[in-house]
């Protein structure tokens, strides 16, 4: 876990940053909150000066007409703030927050959509991710309300300043003096809480974990059928008792330092008021009744206000680091640069020489292959030989790192991203299914009228088409339960199928299938094949695969072992050779001998 300090500057930018998010999404509320927070602020010195200049007059004597003017003005100056006050917090703000929040996470969930799949790989990266999906909203909203109110703490307490002053220049001074130790005391205190904040981090991360590995049903088969709960509730013990001694250290600092500011304080208003009685006690003139109850009632509000706005600026500060991990994400660059060409049609792929590490180690080294349109290849190997990292690289989901990737004799960081990906289906290994409806799911977009015979043909050939029937709002069935409360859970290779017929029902020319059939029956299987030969007779298919069902009839085998080809051929000539593929098969096909 990183754990650095924000300088002022960067600090600063980085509110800066946030706010011109808030601006972008909402000026205009943006705007009224700042403008609230300068009236805010002007009616802490108004309410000391009517109240002063009220009390001055009676005890001078001055005529009832202009005490009656004075409370008139006052009353009138506190209507209009209270009705500004009522429509910008009971009308404005409620229904613009939501819309305003509304806009800042889609932002987020466009740029989430957008990042590089190497995002996911680098720990603190993905935590600040994860971070900034979560609390972006919120963020933003105090960032703006930081700001409002730092603007409402240093109008309030320059008019209350000038109150004090115009009444008594020294009282105002020395209020200013223990208001600076005062500010000393709370950059001591703000430390202990940003180290405790930054523990909590990597406290508060594990506990996230922890609850989500007990929530989701995700995690829910392997926690019945192992005791790996067990170690997951050391973990939590760990946690908790870490957490415990962090909050214990963390309290001791801060009452120390509170004890000091709780009696610089005290002693101020003690100062105060001996310091003013003597004035009115002396009886001439120089402090009136007025003055006196000014000046306490001043000096509490005035301390008060110094207190907060250096708390904003502690908070500005303290939030700041959150906001360095909005802005660290917002401003991530793809490092996937799209090129220019379009990918008008598929005619050749080929690997030069890649190596490929997703860390320090390569996971791929030296890679060379070629594959030509209308040509089927399969990939096989022990698990971590780098079959999947193979097909991730083609499709530009990572950059090789040495060598290049021709795709019709041109490096394909050269095309069109989007293009490129376009010409391309893809099974994964971990496929998913979305929740939306069955439609949804197999063209991966909003489904119209005139797209139903394509769904319904490709989730025929993708061996669905038996349990569609029974399904009573056939395509339009919704899936999965996050949505919808009538949604229907549908079994591993049901999904599965699921999956694969998003690959039939687009027009793509190069096919990747990465275990297609690892979660079918063996009937589900024979026929998917069909529904392959029928849907991609033309089309050139990448398999992954350890069915032997599948690599006997592919054009050519290419055998990886610890990111390397170590062999290459036809079925037959891979069998001839009796090599690694040859003594995977013969194991496999023994378990079929009776
Ligand atoms: P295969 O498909 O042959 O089973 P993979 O291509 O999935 O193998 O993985 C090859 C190696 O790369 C494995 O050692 C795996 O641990 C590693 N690997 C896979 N994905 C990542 C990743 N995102 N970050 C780091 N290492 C990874």
């Amino acid at each position: 876990m990183k754990k650095e300090k924000i300088p002022f500057k960067k600090s600063f930018k980085n509110n800066l940053f946030i706010l011109s998010l808030a601006f972008k999404s909402d000026k205009v509320m943006v705007i009224m909150r700042l403008v609230m927070g300068f009236f805010t602020g002007l009616n802490h010195g108004a309410s000391v000066f009517f109240i002063s200049k009220i009390l001055n007059a009676l005890d001078s004597g001055e005529k009832i007409e202009y005490i009656m003017l004075l409370i008139g003005l006052m009353a009138l100056y506190t209507l209009a703030y209270e009705l500004f006050f009522a429509w910008y917090y009971k009308l404005l703000f409620p229904t613009r927050k939501l819309n305003f929040i509304r806009l800042v996470h889609k932002s987020f969930f466009v740029k989430a959509s957008d990042i590089d799949l190497s995002c996911y790989d680098t720990t603190d990266f993905y935590n600040d991710f994860i971070y900034s999906m979560q609390n972006c909203d919120k963020s933003i909203t105090n960032t703006v309300d930081q700001l409002g109110d730092l603007i409402r703490s240093i109008v309030a307490s320059s008019s209350v300043f000038a109150v004090v002053a115009t009444i008594d220049i020294w009282v105002a001074l020395v209020i200013l003096g223990a208001s600076f130790v005062n500010m000393i005391l709370r950059l001591i205190q703000n430390g202990v809480y940003y180290k405790y904040n930054l523990e909590m981090n990597e406290i508060y991360r594990k506990q996230w974990y922890i609850e989500k590995f007990f929530s989701l049903s995700d995690y829910a088969k392997e926690i019945r059928l192992t005791d790996i709960s067990k170690n997951i509730l050391n973990e939590y013990d760990r946690n908790v008792e870490k957490e415990r001694k962090e909050a214990i250290k963390m309290n001791l600092k801060a009452r120390v330092v509170e004890t000091f500011t709780t009696i610089l304080g005290h002693g101020l208003t003690i100062f105060i008021l001996i310091y003013m009685a003597y004035g009115l006690f002396k009886g001439d003139g120089s402090v009136l009744i007025g003055g006196f109850t000014a000046t306490i009632t001043a000096s509490w509000k005035l301390r008060n206000l110094i207190y907060d706005i250096q708390s904003k600026f502690v908070e500005m500060n303290k939030d700041s680091l959150f906001a360095d991990k909005i802005r660290t994400f917002l401003e991530t660059e793809s490092k996937i640069k799209s090129g220019e060409i379009l990918l008008d049609s598929f005619d050749s792929l080929e690997f030069k020489n890649v190596s490929f590490a997703y860390d320090k180690e390569n996971v791929l080294s030296n890679v060379s292959f070629k594959v030509s349109k209308g040509e089927r290849i399969a990939f096989v190997g022990y698990n971590g030989a780098g079959k999947t990292t193979a097909t991730k690289l083609i499709m530009r989901l990572y950059d090789v790192t040495d060598g290049e990737i021709l795709i019709n004799n041109i490096n394909i960081k050269e095309y069109d991203l989007k293009s490129l990906r376009e010409k391309m289906g893809a099974v994964f290994q971990d496929y998913q299914v979305f929740s939306a409806t069955v439609a949804e799911n197999v063209l991966g977009d909003v489904y119209t009228e005139e797209k139903q015979n394509t769904v319904i043909s490709a989730l025929n050939d993708s061996t669905f088409g038996e349990k569609l029937s029974d399904l009573k709002n056939g395509i339009n069935t919704e899936l999965t339960r996050e949505f919808y409360d009538t949604g229907t859970n549908l079994s591993g290779g049901e999904n599965q199928k699921i999956a694969i017929a998003r690959v039939f029902a687009h027009n793509s020319e190069l096919l990747i299938m990465d275990e297609p059939s690892s979660a079918l029956d063996p009937i589900a299987e024979y026929n998917l094949n069909l529904g392959i030969d029928k849907n991609a007779s033309e089309k050139t298919v990448i398999f992954i695969t350890h069915r032997l069902s599948t690599t006997r009839h592919v054009d050519r085998i290419y055998m990886l072992e610890k990111g390397r080809i170590i062999e290459s051929g036809s079925h037959d000539e891979l069998i001839s050779q009796n090599g690694k593929y040859a003594y995977m098969f013969n194991l496999q096909a023994q378990k079929y001998k009776i």
